[in-house]
């Protein structure tokens, strides 16, 4: 059987836990905290990164920050993870959802000032399977509109769009750690800040409300209640397993990159003969071989390719249901214009085994069944 995902494992994750363990340090803020946003500092180059529980609760944290309020409006892809939304709903904000591009996914740059109205607050572009939005294009559009911009990079670390860091080009980032990703701490993400005065504010709300990482620092001496917060740090034992795999991020990216391209060679000639599509990538921007998907001919080809593939004991997977066609997206939402690929093109995708260390023989037995499938079909 060939697993659709199987959580990264480097080898080392296992002996950096014990080093938390021994050290009497279990909880959060701990060495292996500081090690990882370290690094993260040194890829993403943000002005200030904090470590989360979750993208999830990174993308709550943004939403605080944002200081998004009951009516305000939102401005997201509907081709995205439910966590995108829910953030901004929490904050009892409406979501405006936009079509997508078919060619990355991506949220179409040239629809969203269009949708803008009075009550707009935010733009949240997703960098989809790693693959950079039109930041250029967005980032101007919220200066001239004076909206902030804050990017779903849960699957962007370690990618760029114009050599800048996807995650850290707008005015909030947000990056996904759970076992799905290219990096992993079990659950967990991270936050990256732009505005230096809002660093603060961040690393409050994060810790209850409370001012206890100044106190970490020894920048006061008693730490205090100083606003509203919740619990959004990770315990050290989460940034443990981090730390294994972001201490070298190469590693896992050569090795993700290196599967990812061999299926775009291999599966090229069935894009050439018109039977699938294969992602694109702009070439400003580098990928970090989040995902690998194919698109068949509609919904009733990619089932058929699903069962088959099983059949042959090999897990392929597609997502999202657009957002605006679930019940809660129906509430909290509606969609902007008309909806032209998202739907559309969402029904044509699937997903293809991908993740850290995935054999080459594996590859090739999923190449020339899906090369089978196609065969028979003609
Ligand atoms: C994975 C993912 C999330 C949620 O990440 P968690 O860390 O599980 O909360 C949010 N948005 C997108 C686009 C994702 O892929």
């Amino acid at each position: 059987m060939i697993n659709f995902n199987v959580p990264p494992y480097i080898g080392k994750e296992i002996d950096f836990i014990k080093e938390a363990i021994q050290n009497h340090k279990i909880s959060g803020d701990g060495e292996f905290t500081k090690k990882c946003t370290k690094i993260l500092e040194q890829i993403t180059k943000a002005n200030k990164i904090l470590l989360t529980t979750s993208c999830t609760h990174a993308l709550e944290m943004a939403a605080i920050l944002a200081d998004i309020n009951e009516g305000d409006e939102v401005i997201m892809p509907s081709f995205t993870f439910v966590s995108t939304a829910d953030a901004f709903v929490l904050r009892g904000a409406k979501i405006v959802f936009v079509d997508i591009r078919p060619d990355t996914m991506n949220i179409d740059e040239n629809i969203i000032e269009k949708a803008i109205t009075k009550r707009t607050k935010a733009i949240v572009p997703v960098h989809y399977a790693g693959v950079g939005c039109e930041m250029d294009k967005i980032n101007d559009i919220a200066i001239k509109n004076n909206l902030l911009v804050i990017e779903d990079a849960a699957q962007g670390l370690m990618a760029y769009y114009k050599d800048k860091p996807l995650g850290a080009i707008g005015d909030f980032g947000c990056y996904s750690f759970h076992e799905t990703k290219n990096y992993s701490m079990g659950e967990g993400g991270a936050i990256t800040i732009k505005n230096k005065d809002m660093a603060e504010l961040a690393e409050i709300i994060r810790e209850k409300g409370t001012n206890r990482s100044k106190f970490f620092r020894g920048e006061i001496d008693k730490y205090t209640w100083v606003n509203y917060g919740s619990s959004y740090l990770p315990s050290e034992l989460n940034a443990a397993y981090l730390y294994a795999q972001i201490q070298n991020p190469e590693i896992i990216n050569n090795d993700r990159l290196n599967s990812w391209n061999y299926y775009f060679e291999k599966l090229s000639e069935l894009k050439e003969d018109k039977k699938i599509e294969l992602p694109t990538i702009p070439e400003y921007c580098r990928h970090n071989a989040h995902m690998f998907y194919i698109k068949t001919k509609n919904l009733e080809e990619r089932t058929e390719l699903i069962n088959y593939l099983k059949k042959h004991e090999i897990y392929a997977v597609f997502h999202y249901i657009p957002l605006h066609s679930a019940p809660a997206g129906r509430k909290f939402g509606r969609f902007f214009a008309q909806d032209i690929y998202t739907t559309q093109e969402s029904e044509r995708l699937l997903r293809l085994p991908m993740y850290y260390g995935l054999k080459r023989e594996d590859q090739n037995k999923i190449i020339k069944s899906i090369k089978n499938f196609y065969c028979k079909k003609t």
